[in-house]
């Protein structure tokens, strides 16, 4: 074919030549043929344009496969640890348990509060080890930590593309452990913060300075942790302060801004159905309008034969064109706005909810580097001054705590396990804020 005759521009334009020179008379090709007459060489022409858009296209083609290949996300080596290979897919897919082992590792390290050797000890009490059944290295938790693959991305040469696979973290989760991590990348003393979890979080109500902790002795000759102004501001008249005082203080707030797992199971239900319904009403807005968008289209596309077909005058047509073109690129930005204005309420409304879950949880608890982490996390401006802790928390947990304050009966972790009553269940109800 001619294809293979002119694989390039220059072959092809050599025989357009020969032929216009009469050198040569007649070509033959199984699906062609041509005489040196000016139709011949305008077909000659035309094919040799054809094959070499053809081997252009080869190139081309040759090209995109490979990119294909990429492109179609195939995980092509052994699954990370996390997923599992499937010979039958040719790609991977999250273990089932080995996946929540490493949601629960990057929501641990998150928090700030691991070393890598605590997160590798924390992953081998989980069952993941090395081969010899000790806790991972160092680099290994590293690159655990920082693998892409868990975003559902698959690598090609050092570079990152679209994986086809499931993702195994949100990108939130994940770039909360990258932050982890390059602010540990960055040299600081942190050793202090290590032992003592309230530095870091609190400064002294008086001069603003950062409080920092230590070791005393008691009268008793007991050896108790004590935390102070690290009066770096200069003159203030702040005294030490017990670590257990503080953590009582502390708990004593997130009680008090606290809901109990009744509460927040029903809270949860509700928001979930909310979520369905809203998931529900939008998907059918967004069918819709692209109904509308096609049913515009549509009109457009009658409009023009008609006017190809002399049915409706110029004027009349160019006027309706308007009209129409008009109307489909508003519906067009609607539906774009609508997808994205989304239901982002829901997300945060959730967390919100889990936050007083997690109060409920930690006014009872003795973790203090938790708790130290949840003060971070809720509350703005903590201050140590005369003896005690104070932190501010934004509006939604002021309404728990002022609600809590009103109402005449137990505080709900004080009955856990029984059943709520229509009024409480009441306040709780979103709808009834
Ligand atoms: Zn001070």
């Amino acid at each position: 074919m001619s294809d293979r005759l002119a694989r390039n521009s220059i072959d092809g334009g050599r025989i357009i030549y020969a032929v216009d020179q009469k050198q040569i008379v007649s070509l033959r090709f199984p699906t062609f043929w041509f005489e040196p007459t000016p139709q011949g060489l305008f077909m000659l022409q035309v094919a040799f344009g054809q094959s070499k858009y053809y081997s252009d296209n080869l190139t081309q083609n040759v090209k995109r496969g490979m990119r294909q290949k990429i492109r179609r996300g195939e995980w092509l080596t052994k699954a990370p640890f996390g997923y599992v290979n499937n010979r039958t897919t040719r790609n991977i897919e999250p273990h089932p348990t080995h996946s929540k082992v490493i949601v629960r590792a990057f929501k641990e390290y998150a928090k700030g509060t691991y070393s890598y050797e605590a997160l590798a000890d924390f992953l081998a009490l989980h069952g993941v080890t090395t081969g010899k059944g000790t806790p991972l290295g160092k680099a290994s938790i590293k690159r655990m930590l920082t693998n892409r693959a868990y975003l559902g991305f698959v690598k090609y040469k050092d570079e990152w593309f679209d994986g086809s696979f499931a993702p195994i973290l949100s990108p939130k989760l994940f770039e909360a452990v990258q932050k982890v991590l390059s602010a540990r990348e960055r040299p600081r003393t942190r050793k202090a913060s290590h032992d003592f979890p309230f530095v870091g979080t609190f400064r002294c109500g008086e001069c603003q300075s950062m409080i920092t902790a230590q070791w005393a002795t008691g009268k008793s000759g007991g050896r108790y942790r004590y935390y102070r102004c690290t009066k770096k501001k200069g003159t203030c008249s702040q005294r030490y302060v017990r670590e257990e005082a503080l953590a009582d203080q502390i708990k004593e707030q997130l009680q008090s801004i606290s809901l109990c797992d009744e509460w927040t199971a029903y809270m949860l239900d509700k928001v979930e159905n909310m979520n369905r319904e809203e998931n529900h009403s939008s998907q059918s807005v967004a069918e819709n309008l692209a109904k509308d968008i096609k049913a515009s289209e549509a009109r457009l596309e009658k409009l023009v034969s008609a006017f190809i077909d002399d049915d409706i005058p110029k004027d009349i047509y160019l006027k309706k064109k308007d009209e129409i073109m008009r109307a489909t690129l508003a519906l067009k930005q609607e539906k774009k706005d609508f997808r994205q204005q989304g239901k982002n309420w829901v997300e945060p409304l959730r967390e919100w909810i889990l936050d007083t879950k997690q109060a409920n949880f930690l006014s009872s608890s003795a973790d203090f580097h938790e708790i130290s982490s949840f003060v971070k996390k809720v509350g703005t401006n903590p201050l140590v001054r005369d003896k005690s802790a104070h932190f501010t928390v934004p509006a939604p947990f002021q309404f728990v705590a002022g609600r809590r304050a009103l109402s005449s009966f137990p505080a709900p972790s004080a009955r856990a396990g029984s059943v709520l009553t229509a009024e409480e269940v009441s306040i709780c109800d979103p709808d009834g804020i």
